[in-house]
């Protein structure tokens, strides 16, 4: 960091130290660039903080930042930087996070902030989650805009996607308390990189979860991730445990995690620890940011994927990233009735009566209304 920049956080920092209300809690700890007090860390001595908001654990010096990129130590208090500061908006089908089971055929309108605590080698939305926030172009929009302009589309649900929510979950928490009330549900599509209680002090204020299982391997997740897999095995169970919805994405990358005992391994586990209904989409990888040397995979991996789950007890295993192969419907489990026709992100038909099967009653697990 050069000295000027060093020495404008300075001035920043110590602006916001003498501000009365602030002190007292009246106002946020905005520092007048958008700052905004973090939470989760510890000080570390030397002006130092210890962030714990994921298994990272950053030990981050004054004036500098934690790998995300987007928390920062100022003075000995860490900061989050991407508080209100919105990289990308949309309103895309929900079928798009993928949530197949979460108000099937509504919109939910999708935001992002800048980074992420994962550095996966091929990341579909890099230019967003492997930048910091000064690289990137952002709004401003408040907690309450983002409610209104989620009215405003016609949003049945706020998803948080794109990038990582984990490194913005000020951000998340006051949008969901924004949100509360309001009819309009709440959905974040993360890594499930997260402590513990962070996660468990999200989860009140959600609705569906979707996370993104990279593999069943630790040396995938250190090698392709730089992250570890243990932890993200702990977030699924504590989801589950929560009641909030949760859904499951496996991309299946050729050589690196489409190995079938591998996947056989996944899928017991995904049973004995969550349950049998929570459903799995096994997608198509396709060549991206710094995995370019691999072939798209084949759709017959994910097909195979697919058996390997119903075999292991797996109610729901869907095939993403191929539109209009039969695997994108929803079947009943116990009849075999379709009762989710889909094209993509389009429903075709949906055959569901107040959460069951029309032809055989029924019921599959899921928010349907
Ligand atoms: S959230 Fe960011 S700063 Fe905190 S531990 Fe994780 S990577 Fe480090």
């Amino acid at each position: 960091m050069d000295a000027d920049r060093r020495r404008l956080l300075q001035l920043l920092t110590a602006t916001c130290a003498v501000c009365p209300l602030a002190a007292a809690g009246i106002l946020r700890a905005e520092d007048g660039d958008g700052a905004v007090a973090a939470e989760f860390w510890s000080e570390a001595g030397e002006q130092k903080v210890t962030c714990a908001l994921c298994p990272r654990k950053c030990t981050v010096a004054d004036l500098e930042r934690g790998t995300c990129g987007v928390r920062e130590n100022r003075g000995g208090k860490y900061y989050t930087l991407v508080h209100s500061s919105v990289c990308a908006m949309n309103n895309d089908p929900i079928e798009k996070k993928p949530l197949f089971h979460f108000r099937p055929g509504s919109m939910a309108f999708s935001i992002a902030t800048a980074g992420c605590n994962m550095e996966c080698r091929f990341c579909q939305n890099w230019e967003i989650s492997q930048f910091r926030p000064e690289q990137v172009t952002s709004r401003r929009l408040t907690p309450a805009e983002v409610v209104a302009e989620a009215g405003q589309a016609g949003s049945r649900a706020i998803a948080f996607t794109y990038s990582e929510p984990v490194v913005a979950w000020e951000y998340v928490r006051d949008v969901c308390a924004a949100a509360q009330d309001t009819g309009i549900g709440r959905v974040m599509i993360s890594n499930g990189y997260i402590e513990k209680e962070p996660m468990r002090r999200l989860l009140p204020l959600l609705d569906a979860v979707k996370i993104d299982f990279k593999a069943f391997s630790e040396s995938f997740y250190r090698e392709l991730c730089s992250a570890r897999l243990r932890p993200v095995l702990d977030t699924l169970r504590t989801i589950r445990a929560s009641g909030v919805w949760l859904e499951i994405v496996v991309l299946l990358i050729p050589t690196l995690n489409d190995d079938r005992r591998e996947i056989r391994a996944m899928c017991r586990w995904i049973v004995q620890e969550l349950g049998p209904s929570v459903p799995v989409h096994f997608t198509r990888f396709h060549p991206s940011y710094k995995l370019v040397n691999l072939p798209p995979t084949p759709v017959n991996t994910l097909e195979a994927a697919r058996q390997i789950a119903k075999e292991q007890g797996i109610r729901h295993a869907y095939a993403g990233n191929v539109p209009g192969h039969p695997a994108e419907d929803t079947i009943c489990h116990a009849c075999g009735h379709t009762l989710i026709k889909r094209y993509g992100f389009q429903i075709r038909f949906n055959r569901m009566r107040d959460g069951t099967c029309p032809s055989c009653g029924e019921p599959v697990a899921g928010v349907w209304n």
